[in-house]
């Protein structure tokens, strides 16, 4: 059986090299290097077992998830990453789990030349716990409190898919996997978050659902969002996955673990905004706009609409 020490050696032979580690894994701290007149941007996300992924997640996917979890936290504030920690608590020291559970941590850490620097490795249930670390420009930080009355409200590709997998996954029956792929290796949106950090007003990734993350951002900036469900763009998975059109509407709004990214630009922003999405091979939808007042206002063919509660069954037929 190997022990902690086996881990991280284990660890160390795989990470990123990066010139702004002066000292990596091995001594008591990291000594790391930030670029001159850059704010440092910190972000920190764990996953345990069974409520952050379902049972049944493969060590690589768990291990793509918990940094592109982290990734995307940096992508919704417009930062450049650049380092990682990482706290690993195991059942038992299991080399082959490490080792599968790194083939999807370094897999995406390789994308985005990220450095795992440092971390803790422990006995006790299965639980990923990611620091990373970025940088920002003073003052082009894409905060929640930025947005502004007049602004359009944009969300990236196709919000909903992981929720639809989770359902599908809950009921047991007809698992598609390209549905089950949006909910194990989100894609964090970096490079967009990067191109936006310009001239979006706020941004914020959609890890919650739609309707509650875009909330965060009308609450602290004061203002309110009003949102076409309908504008919403549908994956072909997710309309073969979800027919009863509120069932689907439900899951695109409210659904969690998209890790998509709901931002706000001014109107004379548009064709900006476009060029960014080309440029960072995503695409990006225009779903609402900003007014005076507070909250949240979604309408669906005209009316006022809000989420379904029951719908979840018709993922069972
Ligand atoms: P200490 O006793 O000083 O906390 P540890 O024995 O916990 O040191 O760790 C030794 C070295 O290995 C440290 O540099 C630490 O950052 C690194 N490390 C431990 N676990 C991990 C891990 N899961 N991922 C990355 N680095 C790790
Ligand atoms: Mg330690």
């Amino acid at each position: 059986m190997a022990g902690e020490f086996d881990l991280i050696d284990r660890i160390r032979a795989r990470i990123v090299a990066r010139d702004d580690v002066v000292l990596g894994i091995g001594d008591d701290a990291a000594l790391l290097q930030p670029p001159a007149g850059m704010q440092l941007v910190v972000a920190m996300d764990t996953l345990n077992a069974g409520i952050h992924f379902p049972h049944d997640t493969v060590p690589a996917d768990i291990g793509w998830k918990a940094l592109a979890v982290n990734l995307s936290d940096l992508a919704a504030m417009g930062a450049t990453p650049a380092w990682c920690t990482l706290s690993l608590s195991l059942p038992e020291p299991d080399v082959a789990w490490v080792d599968a559970f790194l083939d999807g941590f370094d897999a995406l850490a390789r994308q985005h030349a990220v450095a795992l620097v440092g971390g803790d490795t422990t006995r006790g249930p299965l639980s990923v716990c990611v620091t990373v670390f970025g940088f920002v420009s003073p003052d082009r930080a894409l905060r929640r409190d930025g947005s502004r009355v007049g602004d359009d409200v944009w969300v990236s590709g196709t919000p909903g898919d992981a929720a639809a997998a989770l359902a599908q996954w809950s009921s047991g029956r007809a698992r598609d996997p390209a549905l089950r792929a949006r909910l194990d290796r989100p894609t964090p949106r970096v490079a967009l978050g990067l191109r936006l950090s310009g001239f979006a007003n706020a941004a914020i990734d959609i890890s919650d659902g739609l309707l509650a993350d875009l909330a965060h951002v009308c609450r602290a900036s004061a203002v309110c969002a009003e949102i076409d469900i309908d504008a919403l763009p549908v994956s072909d998975a997710l309309r073969a996955a979800a027919s009863e059109p509120d069932t689907r509407r439900t899951l695109q709004a409210s659904g969690g673990d998209d890790y998509e990214l709901c931002f706000t630009a001014p109107v004379s922003r548009r064709a900006a905004i476009a060029a960014a999405a080309l440029d960072a091979g995503v695409s990006v939808s225009r779903i609402g706009r900003l007014v005076e007042g507070q909250g949240v206002v979604a309408t669906a063919g005209g009316a006022l609409w809000a989420p379904v509660r029951a719908g979840w069954d018709h993922f069972a037929g």
